[in-house]
C-alpha cells in the first residue's frame, strides 16, 4: 500500500504515519515526489487495512499497490525517475543519454584511443568491461583489475564517467570504487546477491534484462536494488533469446513502452549486444529512440576485426559517427 501525504505534510506528520507502520512490525519507505510525499508500505503479505492510516494528520489518501513491485512501479512514482550521471540526465525530459565504448578493455593504447575519440565527439559516458563474463572460460576474460585502473585514468584524463561491469559479489566493491555507473549483466539479472549488494551501493546500477526473463523478473530485479535503499536505477533492453537466429538477440522493442508504463525508472536500449552484427546496430538504434528509450548503449571499437571480444557488433568510429548524425537528424 501507497500512503499518499498531503502536499503540506510536516516531517513529523511523515514520521508519525512511518512510526506506525514500523509499529505493524512492516517496513515504511519514503519516497518524496515533486507535489508530496508517500510513504510505501512494505513486507505485508496481505492487504493492509487503509482505515488505520486514512485519519492520521498529514494523510491525504491511501492507494493499493497492485504490483508485485512496489518502489519500481509507477503507481508508486508517477513521475519519471531521473538518474543524472556526468551531466547526462536519463529519463529527464527530451534527453537522450548514450553509453559508448568498446566491449572490453584490452590495453592501454586501445581505451585511450577510443575513449580520447568518443570524448571528442561529445560522448560523457564511457562503457568498457574490466571483468567479462564469458560463456567460455578459455575465452578472454577481461583485465580486471589492471582494466579498472585504466578506466580510473580514463576518466581522469578524459573527463568521462565510467560505466563497467561487476560481475560477482566478491568484485562488487572495487569495482564500485572504481567506476561511476555499476553495470549488473543479463546473466546475472536474477544473481539476487549481487543485486542486494547494488542495493547497499552509493553509486547509480545499469541493471541488463536477463536473456530470457518477462518484463515482471526485470522490475522485480530492480525492486531488489531499490529495497537495498538505492534508487539510481537504469534498465537496459539488450535483447531476450527467440527462436530467430538472424541476430545474436532479438531486441524486445516493445518492452520499452511496456517498461514506461510500468515503472518510472529511465531505461536505455543496447542494440549491439541484441544484433550482434554492426550493420544492424544502427537501424536497431534509430528503432529504440523511436519507442521512448532513454538512450543507448552502443559498442564501438578503433579495430573491431582485432577486438578480443565482440568485435562482429562493434561500430567502426566512422559508423558511430553516422549513427550519431541519424541519432541528430531524428531529434528535429
Ligand atoms: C556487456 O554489456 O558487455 C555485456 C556483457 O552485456 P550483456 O550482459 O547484455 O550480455
Ligand atoms: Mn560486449
Amino acid at each position: 500500500m501507497l500512503i499518499v501525504m498531503r502536499p503540506d505534510a510536516s516531517d513529523e506528520q511523515i514520521r508519525q504515519v512511518m512510526e506506525r507502520v514500523r509499529a505493524m512490525g512492516l517496513n515504511p519507505e519514503p519516497v518524496p515526489g515533486a507535489q508530496r510525499t508517500a510513504v510505501c508500505v512494505l513486507g505485508n503479505r496481505g492487504p493492509v487495512d487503509a482505515e488505520l492510516f486514512e485519519n492520521l494528520p498529514g494523510v491525504s489518501q491511501c492507494i493499493r499497490v497492485t504490483r508485485p513491485y512496489k518502489l519500481v512501479s509507477r503507481e508508486t512514482h508517477p513521475e519519471n525517475t531521473v538518474v543524472t550521471v556526468n551531466g547526462v540526465a536519463f529519463g529527464g525530459p527530451g534527453m537522450f543519454a548514450i553509453i559508448a565504448g568498446p566491449c572490453a578493455v584490452e590495453s592501454r593504447d586501445q581505451v585511450f584511443r577510443v575513449a580520447e575519440a568518443l570524448a571528442s565527439r561529445g560522448i560523457r559516458l564511457f562503457r568498457a568491461g574490466a571483468f567479462k563474463p564469458r560463456t567460455s572460460p578459455y575465452a578472454f576474460q577481461g583485465l580486471g583489475e589492471a582494466a579498472l585502473a585504466l578506466l580510473v585514468e580514463v576518466r581522469a584524463q578524459f573527463g568521462l564517467a565510467i560505466v563497467t561491469e561487476a560481475i560477482d559479489h566478491e568484485n562488487f566493491e572495487i569495482v564500485e570504487q572504481a567506476v561511476d555507473v555499476v553495470q549488473i549483466g543479463a546473466r546475472n539479472m536474477q544473481n539476487f546477491s549481487l543485486l542486494r549488494r547494488a542495493g547497499k551501493s552509493g553509486k547509480p546500477v545499469l541493471l541488463k534484462r536477463g536473456l530470457s526473463a518477462t518484463i515482471e523478473e526485470l522490475l522485480m530485479a530492480a525492486e531488489y536494488i531499490m529495497a537495498g535503499g538505492n534508487r539510481q536505477v537504469i534498465l537496459c533492453e539488450r535483447g531476450v533469446r527467440t527462436f530467430a537466429d538472424h541476430t545474436r538477440n532479438t531486441l524486445d522493442l516493445s518492452a520499452i513502452p511496456v517498461v514506461k508504463k510500468l515503472s518510472h525508472l529511465p531505461i536505455i536500449a543496447d542494440p549491439s549486444h541484441a544484433a550482434g552484427k554492426a550493420e544492424f546496430v544502427p537501424p536497431l538504434a534509430l528503432a529504440a529512440r523511436g519507442v521512448g528509450a532513454d538512450g543507448l548503449m552502443i559498442e564501438v571499437h578503433p579495430e573491431p576485426e582485432k577486438a578480443l571480444s565482440d568485435g562482429a557488433q562493434s561500430l567502426r568510429l566512422d559508423q558511430f559517427d553516422v549513427l550519431l548524425a541519424q541519432l541528430v537528424a531524428m531529434q528535429r
